[in-house]
């Protein structure tokens, strides 16, 4: 089908859309110039915030983006995100909204369902949680019921907030038992999983992290679901993105439900995706609209279809693969300076790594390293009391990064956890690198 571009207002004209100096205080503030003069707008109407726009782009790409969650997304991922599809109210579902003027959004909607299915191998598709929480909690409200006994990789060995901490909703209304990681290894205790299964019969059992960096085995867990007779639910919020490049292995055959995030490695807009079987397809869909959301936002849903359109090319399985690749050069590298790393190692984009060998502990080297401009993240360590430093390889992949940079970034990282008249030369090592590759390489 053809889409009629968007008319072009009388006001929007070259002078509209150039700034001035005077931000438009006397100016009336409508009718708006074309939607697609978006940045040049805001900074005549509000240079305030524009220049923290501008500001937190310099800062993105100045230094090294290493927190495990995080990516840049492409410019056709933000132009879907900055349009007016923004305004569309659309509660409910394509086909069956509680609004008028929905036909074009139900078209985006239905194409981004069918690209998550056909990219996932899944059988239902939904885009509409507004985050990867709200999909994993909109999968306990399909699936439990108040009070109801669910087996999760407990808070301080790796899990999710949502997977039963008491100052979330999941902790409060679901009764949770934590399983853990094996001390010596630090990989999932599969015999520990299975008898607290056996105990405590759950009526789900989840799986997923936010810190291990290995990938988990699902045929596993689901024999153990499957002995007990529980629903399997995947919270795949960081592996998804590899999962669409083929560079971990797809939850979707073995899971009930799997939940996730769009914008980790999978590096499409902020917001959750839940895929299931068919016969679960309706019981998640009510679970998400109306039982735990209300409209749903169409311009994040539009950029989704955009992000999963993307991931299903022959560049993004190369980046997926590259992102491993980083991520293991990485590891080697920081093993190579003295950090101690969880498991030895990575299968993903992700790595735990514990700072006490270098007489450190985690906030002080977050500090030492965010003087260098390289930013990451403190967390639990599963084999130890005291925290460790996660960090990812999703972001500076997509900048360009491969294992020689992974490899310099480690020494950097070693220059300035030492900490000491060094600082400095890790800074500027930073500042050299991120230069020469940056995120968004039109904008420089
Ligand atoms: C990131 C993450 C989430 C939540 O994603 P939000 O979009 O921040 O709500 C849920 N589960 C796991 C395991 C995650 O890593």
């Amino acid at each position: 089908m053809s889409v009629t571009p968007a008319p072009t207002r009388g006001a929007s004209t070259a002078t509209e859309r150039t700034p001035r100096v005077t931000a438009g205080a006397a100016a009336h503030p409508g009718p708006h110039p074309g939607w697609e003069s978006g940045f040049g707008e805001l900074l005549h109407r509000d240079p305030e915030i524009a220049g923290l726009l501008l500001g937190e782009a310099d800062r993105q790409s100045a230094g090294l983006q290493l927190i495990a969650a995080e990516n840049f997304t492409s410019p056709a991922v933000l132009a879907a995100l900055g349009s007016p599809l923004a305004n569309k109210y659309a509660e409910g579902y394509p086909g069956a909204r509680h609004h008028g003027g929905c036909e074009l959004v139900d078209l985006a909607e239905r194409i981004a369902v069918d690209r998550a299915k056909a990219l996932f191998g899944a059988e239902h598709a939904n885009v509409q949680p507004h985050s990867g929480s709200a999909a994993v909690l909109a999968a306990y409200a399909a699936l439990l019921r108040p009070g109801d006994p669910v087996l999760a990789m407990a808070l301080r060995q790796g899990g999710h907030l949502t997977h039963g901490s008491a100052a979330n909703i999941s902790g409060r209304w679901y009764d949770f038992t934590g399983y853990g990681v094996d001390a010596r290894t630090g990989l999932v205790d599969y015999a520990q999983v299975r008898a607290l299964a056996r105990a405590h019969r759950p009526r789900a059992i989840v799986c997923g992290s936010i810190s291990y960096p290995r990938h988990i085995d699902y045929a596993r867990f689901r024999e153990i679901a499957d002995e007990v007779g529980a629903y399997l639910i995947v919270d795949a919020a960081h592996p998804i993105g590899l999962v669409a490049g083929g560079a971990a292995p797809n939850p979707v055959p073995y899971a009930d439900v799997v939940c996730a995030t769009t914008h980790k490695v999978l590096r499409g807009p902020r917001g959750g995706l839940i895929l299931c079987r068919v016969r679960l397809a309706e019981r998640i869909d009510r679970a998400v609209y109306p039982l735990t959301q209300g409209g749903a936002q169409m311009h994040t849903i539009a950029a989704k279809a955009v992000a999963f359109g993307e991931a299903a090319t022959v560049a993004f399985t190369a980046y997926a693969h590259q992102v491993v690749a980083n991520g293991r050069a990485l590891a080697a590298g920081l093993a190579a300076e003295g950090l101690d790393l969880a498991t030895g190692g990575t299968d993903t984009h992700l790595i735990t790594a514990d700072v006490a060998p270098l007489g450190l502990d985690a906030l002080t080297a977050r500090a030492r390293l965010a003087a260098a401009r390289v930013v990451l993240d403190t967390c639990g360590l599963a084999h130890a009391p005291v925290r460790g430093l996660r960090l990812g390889t999703a972001a500076v992949t997509t900048q360009g990064m491969g294992e020689a940079e992974m490899t310099r970034i480690a020494e950097l990282l070693g220059t300035a956890l030492r900490g000491g008249d060094t600082g400095h030369m890790a800074r500027a090592g930073v500042a050299e690198l991120a230069g020469r590759f940056p995120p968004y390489p039109a904008h420089m």
